[in-house]
Protein backbone atom coordinates (compact mmCIF):
# COMPACT_ATOMS: atom_id res chain seq x y z
CA UNK A 1 0.00 0.00 0.00
CA UNK A 2 2.59 2.56 0.83
CA UNK A 3 4.63 1.73 -2.34
CA UNK A 4 2.25 3.70 -4.67
CA UNK A 5 1.11 5.95 -2.51
CA UNK A 6 4.71 7.19 -1.23
CA UNK A 7 5.69 7.02 -5.33
CA UNK A 8 2.09 8.95 -6.08
CA UNK A 9 3.38 11.88 -3.56
CA UNK A 10 6.40 12.54 -4.64
CA UNK A 11 5.26 12.86 -8.22
CA UNK A 12 2.28 15.36 -7.11
CA UNK A 13 4.95 17.16 -5.38
CA UNK A 14 7.57 16.95 -8.57
CA UNK A 15 4.90 18.44 -10.46
CA UNK A 16 3.72 21.09 -8.42
CA UNK A 17 7.41 21.90 -7.87
CA UNK A 18 8.12 22.46 -11.39
CA UNK A 19 4.77 24.68 -11.71
CA UNK A 20 6.02 26.71 -9.14
CA UNK A 21 9.22 27.09 -10.89
CA UNK A 22 10.79 25.37 -8.12
CA UNK A 23 12.80 23.25 -10.50
CA UNK A 24 13.22 25.02 -13.13
CA UNK A 25 15.68 23.87 -16.39
CA UNK A 26 17.78 27.26 -16.24
CA UNK A 27 16.89 28.69 -12.54
CA UNK A 28 16.38 26.01 -10.75
CA UNK A 29 18.36 22.95 -11.93
CA UNK A 30 18.46 21.24 -8.52
CA UNK A 31 16.73 20.97 -5.38
CA UNK A 32 15.85 19.21 -2.01
CA UNK A 33 12.46 18.35 -0.40
CA UNK A 34 11.13 17.66 3.09
CA UNK A 35 7.74 16.11 3.16
CA UNK A 36 6.76 17.84 6.81
CA UNK A 37 3.74 15.97 7.09
CA UNK A 38 5.99 12.87 6.81
CA UNK A 39 8.60 13.85 9.67
CA UNK A 40 5.33 14.92 11.93
CA UNK A 41 3.72 11.50 11.39
CA UNK A 42 8.08 10.00 12.11
CA UNK A 43 8.00 11.92 15.34
CA UNK A 44 4.93 10.90 16.87
CA UNK A 45 5.86 6.94 15.94
CA UNK A 46 8.50 7.77 17.72
CA UNK A 47 6.73 8.99 21.31
CA UNK A 48 4.11 6.37 20.59
CA UNK A 49 7.14 4.13 20.67
CA UNK A 50 7.85 4.44 24.07
CA UNK A 51 5.84 3.41 26.80
CA UNK A 52 3.99 6.24 28.78
CA UNK A 53 5.73 4.93 32.58
CA UNK A 54 9.23 6.09 31.25
CA UNK A 55 10.33 9.81 31.51
CA UNK A 56 11.68 10.06 27.70
CA UNK A 57 12.88 13.04 26.27
CA UNK A 58 13.42 12.62 22.27
CA UNK A 59 16.27 14.85 20.97
CA UNK A 60 16.87 14.85 17.12
CA UNK A 61 20.74 14.76 16.17
CA UNK A 62 20.86 17.93 14.78
CA UNK A 63 23.74 16.54 12.27
CA UNK A 64 21.09 15.00 10.05
CA UNK A 65 19.53 17.78 8.85
CA UNK A 66 20.87 21.39 10.60
CA UNK A 67 18.28 23.80 8.76
CA UNK A 68 16.43 26.20 11.97
CA UNK A 69 13.07 25.79 10.29
CA UNK A 70 13.43 22.36 10.33
CA UNK A 71 14.63 22.36 14.07
CA UNK A 72 11.67 24.58 15.10
CA UNK A 73 9.09 22.29 14.01
CA UNK A 74 10.88 18.96 15.56
CA UNK A 75 10.50 21.37 18.71
CA UNK A 76 6.78 21.93 18.06
CA UNK A 77 6.62 18.44 17.48
CA UNK A 78 7.62 18.07 21.66
CA UNK A 79 11.78 17.35 20.39
CA UNK A 80 14.59 18.34 22.08
CA UNK A 81 17.94 18.06 20.18
CA UNK A 82 21.41 16.84 20.09
CA UNK A 83 24.36 18.75 18.59
CA UNK A 84 27.83 18.31 18.64
CA UNK A 85 29.58 21.65 17.75
CA UNK A 86 29.38 25.61 18.18
CA UNK A 87 27.32 25.94 15.12
CA UNK A 88 24.90 23.01 15.60
CA UNK A 89 24.39 24.46 19.40
CA UNK A 90 23.66 28.24 18.05
CA UNK A 91 21.25 26.52 15.54
CA UNK A 92 19.56 24.90 18.22
CA UNK A 93 19.10 28.14 20.33
CA UNK A 94 17.98 30.18 17.35
CA UNK A 95 15.09 27.47 16.72
CA UNK A 96 13.94 27.82 20.36
CA UNK A 97 15.33 24.99 21.99
CA UNK A 98 15.08 25.68 26.09
CA UNK A 99 18.83 24.78 27.00
CA UNK A 100 17.54 22.04 29.60
CA UNK A 101 16.16 20.36 26.14
CA UNK A 102 19.45 20.57 24.11
CA UNK A 103 22.50 17.42 25.10
CA UNK A 104 25.78 18.69 23.52
CA UNK A 105 28.41 15.25 22.51
CA UNK A 106 31.21 16.72 20.37
CA UNK A 107 34.63 14.53 21.09
CA UNK A 108 36.31 17.66 20.58
CA UNK A 109 34.78 20.34 22.90
CA UNK A 110 37.18 22.91 24.06
CA UNK A 111 37.61 24.64 27.51
CA UNK A 112 35.06 27.70 25.56
CA UNK A 113 32.37 25.28 23.89
CA UNK A 114 31.99 23.55 27.93
CA UNK A 115 31.94 26.20 29.79
CA UNK A 116 29.18 28.36 27.39
CA UNK A 117 27.47 24.92 27.32
CA UNK A 118 27.51 24.89 31.79
CA UNK A 119 26.47 28.41 31.69
CA UNK A 120 23.34 27.79 29.77
CA UNK A 121 22.60 24.68 31.35
CA UNK A 122 23.25 22.48 28.25
CA UNK A 123 23.27 19.06 28.88
CA UNK A 124 27.21 17.56 28.58
CA UNK A 125 27.94 14.22 28.02
CA UNK A 126 32.09 14.27 27.98
CA UNK A 127 33.46 11.80 25.56
CA UNK A 128 36.90 11.43 27.96
CA UNK A 129 38.63 11.62 31.09
CA UNK A 130 40.32 14.44 30.21
CA UNK A 131 37.46 16.61 29.38
CA UNK A 132 36.07 15.43 32.72
CA UNK A 133 38.82 16.93 34.58
CA UNK A 134 38.13 20.26 32.72
CA UNK A 135 33.88 20.35 33.52
CA UNK A 136 35.87 19.82 37.24
CA UNK A 137 37.90 23.02 36.78
CA UNK A 138 34.98 24.74 35.29
CA UNK A 139 32.26 24.04 37.86
CA UNK A 140 34.94 24.88 40.69
CA UNK A 141 34.38 28.57 39.96
CA UNK A 142 30.65 28.35 38.66
CA UNK A 143 28.55 25.19 38.76
CA UNK A 144 25.95 24.64 36.81
CA UNK A 145 21.91 23.84 36.43
CA UNK A 146 23.76 20.60 33.40
CA UNK A 147 23.03 17.44 33.20
CA UNK A 148 25.99 15.95 33.24
CA UNK A 149 27.16 12.28 31.60
CA UNK A 150 29.87 10.25 30.21
CA UNK A 151 29.97 8.53 26.93
CA UNK A 152 30.59 5.12 27.23
CA UNK A 153 31.42 2.59 24.46
CA UNK A 154 30.35 -0.39 25.01
CA UNK A 155 32.93 -2.13 22.72
CA UNK A 156 29.56 -4.20 21.50
CA UNK A 157 31.48 -3.97 18.10
CA UNK A 158 31.43 -2.97 14.57
CA UNK A 159 28.00 -2.93 12.44
CA UNK A 160 28.00 -3.29 8.34
CA UNK A 161 29.45 0.29 8.03
CA UNK A 162 32.92 0.77 9.56
CA UNK A 163 32.86 4.57 8.95
CA UNK A 164 29.79 4.65 11.02
CA UNK A 165 30.02 2.13 13.76
CA UNK A 166 31.10 3.77 17.16
CA UNK A 167 31.28 1.08 19.27
CA UNK A 168 33.88 -0.64 18.17
CA UNK A 169 37.11 -2.08 20.31
CA UNK A 170 39.42 0.64 18.81
CA UNK A 171 36.74 3.40 18.19
CA UNK A 172 37.65 7.89 18.97
CA UNK A 173 34.29 7.88 20.87
CA UNK A 174 33.73 7.62 24.48
CA UNK A 175 35.65 5.64 26.97
CA UNK A 176 36.02 2.38 26.46
CA UNK A 177 34.26 0.51 29.19
CA UNK A 178 36.28 -3.01 28.40
CA UNK A 179 39.55 -1.80 28.15
CA UNK A 180 41.93 -3.17 31.20
CA UNK A 181 41.42 -0.74 34.13
CA UNK A 182 38.50 1.82 33.12
CA UNK A 183 35.50 -0.04 34.48
CA UNK A 184 37.23 1.01 37.98
CA UNK A 185 38.57 4.15 36.90
CA UNK A 186 35.03 4.83 35.64
CA UNK A 187 33.35 4.10 38.66
CA UNK A 188 35.80 6.08 40.63
CA UNK A 189 34.77 9.11 38.31
CA UNK A 190 31.92 8.82 39.34
CA UNK A 191 32.02 8.47 42.93
CA UNK A 192 34.15 11.46 43.37
CA UNK A 193 31.50 13.83 41.17
CA UNK A 194 28.40 13.44 42.50
CA UNK A 195 27.02 15.78 39.84
CA UNK A 196 27.72 13.22 37.49
CA UNK A 197 24.79 11.57 36.80
CA UNK A 198 24.12 10.30 33.08
CA UNK A 199 25.33 7.66 31.23
CA UNK A 200 25.40 7.99 27.49
CA UNK A 201 26.14 5.86 24.74
CA UNK A 202 25.73 5.86 20.76
CA UNK A 203 26.76 2.36 18.99
CA UNK A 204 26.28 3.74 15.39
CA UNK A 205 24.58 4.96 12.79
CA UNK A 206 23.30 3.43 9.91
CA UNK A 207 24.82 -0.49 9.20
CA UNK A 208 24.34 -1.06 12.79
CA UNK A 209 21.33 -3.78 13.99
CA UNK A 210 18.83 -3.56 16.23
CA UNK A 211 19.98 -6.29 18.15
CA UNK A 212 24.07 -4.58 18.52
CA UNK A 213 22.50 -1.01 19.54
CA UNK A 214 20.24 -3.16 22.68
CA UNK A 215 23.33 -4.58 23.59
CA UNK A 216 25.40 -1.46 23.73
CA UNK A 217 22.31 -0.04 25.57
CA UNK A 218 22.06 -3.17 28.15
CA UNK A 219 25.71 -2.66 28.89
CA UNK A 220 25.13 1.29 29.54
CA UNK A 221 22.58 0.39 32.03
CA UNK A 222 24.61 -2.51 33.50
CA UNK A 223 27.25 -0.06 34.64
CA UNK A 224 24.74 2.77 35.40
CA UNK A 225 23.61 0.04 38.07
CA UNK A 226 27.20 -0.45 38.72
CA UNK A 227 27.71 3.31 39.69
CA UNK A 228 24.23 2.84 41.85
CA UNK A 229 25.17 0.27 43.92
CA UNK A 230 28.74 1.71 44.98
CA UNK A 231 27.14 4.81 45.58
CA UNK A 232 24.14 3.09 47.88
CA UNK A 233 22.03 5.11 46.36
CA UNK A 234 20.43 6.17 42.91
CA UNK A 235 23.38 8.30 41.21
CA UNK A 236 22.68 7.90 38.23
CA UNK A 237 19.04 9.35 37.18
CA UNK A 238 19.32 8.99 33.69
CA UNK A 239 20.73 7.30 30.37
CA UNK A 240 21.11 8.96 26.89
CA UNK A 241 20.97 5.55 24.52
CA UNK A 242 21.68 7.82 21.67
CA UNK A 243 20.26 7.55 17.78
CA UNK A 244 21.78 5.56 15.28
CA UNK A 245 18.42 3.37 14.17
CA UNK A 246 18.95 2.13 10.73
CA UNK A 247 16.68 3.56 7.82
CA UNK A 248 16.15 0.39 5.15
CA UNK A 249 16.97 2.58 1.91
CA UNK A 250 15.60 0.24 -0.08
CA UNK A 251 11.96 0.57 -0.32
CA UNK A 252 9.06 2.82 0.62
CA UNK A 253 8.25 1.48 3.84
CA UNK A 254 10.40 2.77 7.62
CA UNK A 255 11.84 -0.50 8.71
CA UNK A 256 12.95 -1.58 11.29
CA UNK A 257 10.76 1.39 13.00
CA UNK A 258 10.96 2.57 16.02
CA UNK A 259 8.33 -0.20 17.97
CA UNK A 260 10.92 -3.07 16.93
CA UNK A 261 13.43 -1.25 18.23
CA UNK A 262 11.36 -0.68 21.67
CA UNK A 263 11.19 -4.39 21.54
CA UNK A 264 14.45 -5.32 21.63
CA UNK A 265 15.38 -2.61 24.23
CA UNK A 266 12.72 -4.30 26.51
CA UNK A 267 14.14 -7.68 25.93
CA UNK A 268 17.80 -6.82 26.69
CA UNK A 269 17.59 -3.77 28.77
CA UNK A 270 14.38 -4.17 30.91
CA UNK A 271 15.77 -2.13 33.30
CA UNK A 272 14.98 0.86 31.10
CA UNK A 273 11.55 0.42 31.05
CA UNK A 274 10.89 0.29 34.90
CA UNK A 275 10.45 4.12 35.49
CA UNK A 276 13.65 4.14 37.74
CA UNK A 277 15.82 5.98 35.00
CA UNK A 278 14.99 8.52 32.72
CA UNK A 279 15.57 8.52 29.31
CA UNK A 280 17.20 10.57 26.28
CA UNK A 281 16.98 9.56 22.59
CA UNK A 282 18.85 11.14 19.96
CA UNK A 283 17.92 9.81 16.28
CA UNK A 284 18.86 11.66 13.39
CA UNK A 285 18.44 9.65 10.14
CA UNK A 286 15.61 7.26 11.01
CA UNK A 287 13.56 10.68 11.42
CA UNK A 288 14.27 12.51 8.58
CA UNK A 289 15.99 10.31 5.84
CA UNK A 290 12.59 8.54 4.05
CA UNK A 291 10.85 12.42 4.33
CA UNK A 292 12.67 13.55 1.85
CA UNK A 293 14.34 13.60 -1.54
CA UNK A 294 16.60 15.60 -4.01
CA UNK A 295 15.32 16.00 -7.91
CA UNK A 296 17.48 17.45 -10.38
CA UNK A 297 17.44 18.32 -14.34
CA UNK A 298 18.80 15.21 -16.43
CA UNK A 299 20.85 18.32 -18.95
CA UNK A 300 22.82 15.60 -20.98
CA UNK A 301 22.86 11.94 -22.04
CA UNK A 302 25.61 9.84 -23.79
CA UNK A 303 26.89 6.44 -24.36
CA UNK A 304 30.31 6.55 -24.00
CA UNK A 305 32.08 2.30 -24.41
CA UNK A 306 28.82 1.11 -24.42
CA UNK A 307 27.95 2.31 -20.88
CA UNK A 308 25.02 4.75 -21.46
CA UNK A 309 25.47 7.76 -18.81
CA UNK A 310 22.86 10.62 -17.80
CA UNK A 311 24.54 13.48 -16.67
CA UNK A 312 22.28 15.16 -14.16
CA UNK A 313 22.73 17.99 -11.75
CA UNK A 314 22.65 16.10 -8.30
CA UNK A 315 26.30 14.52 -7.72
CA UNK A 316 28.53 14.80 -4.97
CA UNK A 317 27.80 17.84 -3.57
CA UNK A 318 24.53 16.56 -2.75
CA UNK A 319 24.96 12.94 -2.13
CA UNK A 320 28.66 12.74 -1.19
CA UNK A 321 28.37 9.58 1.09
CA UNK A 322 26.62 7.60 -1.84
CA UNK A 323 29.38 9.11 -4.37
CA UNK A 324 32.39 8.18 -2.57
CA UNK A 325 31.33 5.18 -0.40
CA UNK A 326 28.29 3.43 -2.88
CA UNK A 327 28.59 -0.07 -1.63
CA UNK A 328 27.28 1.54 0.94
CA UNK A 329 25.33 4.23 0.64
CA UNK A 330 23.52 3.54 -2.36
CA UNK A 331 20.23 5.41 -3.11
CA UNK A 332 16.96 4.32 -5.14
CA UNK A 333 16.51 6.80 -8.00
CA UNK A 334 12.98 7.64 -9.77
CA UNK A 335 12.97 9.01 -13.24
CA UNK A 336 10.41 11.81 -14.11
CA UNK A 337 9.66 13.40 -17.21
CA UNK A 338 9.97 17.51 -17.36
CA UNK A 339 6.96 18.44 -15.71
CA UNK A 340 7.80 15.96 -13.40
CA UNK A 341 5.10 13.15 -13.95
CA UNK A 342 7.13 9.68 -13.48
CA UNK A 343 8.81 8.48 -16.42
CA UNK A 344 7.49 5.23 -18.29
CA UNK A 345 9.27 2.59 -20.13
CA UNK A 346 11.71 -0.12 -20.71
CA UNK A 347 13.89 -0.26 -18.01
CA UNK A 348 17.49 0.30 -19.37
CA UNK A 349 20.72 0.08 -17.52
CA UNK A 350 22.30 3.49 -17.04
CA UNK A 351 24.64 5.24 -14.81
CA UNK A 352 23.32 8.65 -13.47
CA UNK A 353 26.10 10.89 -13.21
CA UNK A 354 26.55 14.25 -11.69
CA UNK A 355 27.89 17.98 -12.45
CA UNK A 356 31.06 17.22 -10.55
CA UNK A 357 34.47 17.48 -12.49
CA UNK A 358 35.60 13.92 -11.55
CA UNK A 359 35.23 10.72 -12.80
CA UNK A 360 33.40 8.78 -9.55
CA UNK A 361 31.39 11.16 -9.82
CA UNK A 362 28.46 8.99 -9.87
CA UNK A 363 24.93 8.59 -7.89
CA UNK A 364 24.26 5.33 -9.13
CA UNK A 365 25.58 2.64 -11.46
CA UNK A 366 24.05 0.15 -14.01
CA UNK A 367 20.68 1.11 -12.53
CA UNK A 368 17.36 0.19 -14.45
CA UNK A 369 15.54 3.01 -15.74
CA UNK A 370 13.54 3.90 -18.32
CA UNK A 371 16.09 5.70 -21.11
CA UNK A 372 16.91 9.26 -19.58
CA UNK A 373 16.71 12.41 -21.69
CA UNK A 374 17.69 15.56 -21.41
CA UNK A 375 15.13 17.42 -19.92
CA UNK A 376 13.74 14.88 -17.81
CA UNK A 377 13.98 15.10 -13.65
CA UNK A 378 15.76 12.64 -11.37
CA UNK A 379 14.60 12.23 -7.90
CA UNK A 380 17.34 10.75 -5.31
CA UNK A 381 14.95 9.14 -2.84
CA UNK A 382 15.18 9.17 1.13
CA UNK A 383 17.58 12.17 0.82
CA UNK A 384 16.16 13.87 3.93
CA UNK A 385 18.98 13.54 6.18
CA UNK A 386 22.69 13.83 5.57
CA UNK A 387 22.53 15.04 2.16
CA UNK A 388 21.38 18.40 0.60
CA UNK A 389 22.16 19.38 4.32
CA UNK A 390 25.26 18.31 4.85
CA UNK A 391 27.12 19.32 1.20
CA UNK A 392 30.43 18.81 0.26
CA UNK A 393 32.03 21.94 -1.68
CA UNK A 394 33.21 21.18 -4.56
CA UNK A 395 33.57 23.10 -8.48
CA UNK A 396 32.35 25.68 -6.26
CA UNK A 397 28.75 23.98 -7.32
CA UNK A 398 25.97 26.12 -4.93
CA UNK A 399 23.89 24.50 -2.44
CA UNK A 400 20.39 23.88 -3.39
CA UNK A 401 17.19 25.19 -1.98
CA UNK A 402 15.45 23.47 0.36
CA UNK A 403 11.59 23.08 0.29
CA UNK A 404 8.90 22.08 2.96
CA UNK A 405 6.42 20.38 1.83
CA UNK A 406 2.67 19.71 3.47
CA UNK A 407 0.00 18.09 1.16
CA UNK A 408 -3.74 19.46 1.87
CA UNK A 409 -6.09 16.87 2.39
CA UNK A 410 -7.80 17.95 -1.44
CA UNK A 411 -4.07 17.43 -2.61
CA UNK A 412 -3.05 20.90 -2.40
CA UNK A 413 0.46 21.26 -2.47
CA UNK A 414 2.00 24.10 -0.65
CA UNK A 415 5.72 24.36 -0.15
CA UNK A 416 8.09 26.99 2.14
CA UNK A 417 11.57 27.83 2.07
CA UNK A 418 13.62 25.75 4.58
CA UNK A 419 16.74 27.13 2.99
CA UNK A 420 17.37 29.27 -0.14
CA UNK A 421 19.44 28.16 -2.91
CA UNK A 422 23.12 29.54 -2.65
CA UNK A 423 23.76 32.45 -5.03
CA UNK A 424 27.25 32.69 -7.36
CA UNK A 425 27.10 36.54 -5.35
CA UNK A 426 27.07 34.07 -2.01
CA UNK A 427 29.75 31.99 -3.23
CA UNK A 428 31.63 34.82 -4.75
CA UNK A 429 32.01 36.55 -1.23
CA UNK A 430 32.78 33.48 0.31
CA UNK A 431 36.07 32.77 -1.76
CA UNK A 432 37.31 36.83 -1.20
CA UNK A 433 35.37 37.51 -4.40
C1 LIG B 1 25.16 11.04 14.63
C2 LIG B 1 24.76 10.86 16.04
C3 LIG B 1 23.43 10.60 16.37
C4 LIG B 1 22.36 10.37 15.31
O1 LIG B 1 22.59 9.23 14.56
P1 LIG B 1 21.48 8.74 13.50
O2 LIG B 1 22.07 7.57 12.85
O3 LIG B 1 21.24 9.87 12.56
O4 LIG B 1 20.25 8.42 14.29
C5 LIG B 1 23.09 10.51 17.70
N1 LIG B 1 24.02 10.68 18.68
C6 LIG B 1 25.31 10.92 18.39
C7 LIG B 1 26.26 11.09 19.51
C8 LIG B 1 25.72 11.02 17.09
O5 LIG B 1 27.01 11.24 16.81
Amino acid sequence: MTRPQAAERRELVLRAAVRARLLDPEDALLAAFVDLDAVAANVAALHRAFPDGVDVLHTFAAKANCLVPVLERLRGHGMGCEVASPGELAQALAAGFAPDRIVLDSPAKTRRELRHALDLGVAVNADNLQELSRIDALLDDRGSRSRIGVRLNPQVGSGSIGATSTATATSKFGIPLADPGNAELLLRAYRDRPWLTWVHVHVGSQGCTLDLMAEGVARAVAFAEQVDSAAGRRQVVGIDIGGGLPVDFTGDTADPGFDAYVDRLRARAPVLFDGGYRVITEFGRALLAKSGFTAAFVEYTKTSGGRRIAVTHAGAQVAARTVFMPDAWPLRISAHGPTGAAKEGEPTVQDVAGPCCFSGDLVARARPLPLLEPGDIVALLDTGAYYATTPFGYNSLPEPAVHGVTVGADGTVRFEVLRPAQTVEDLLARTGG
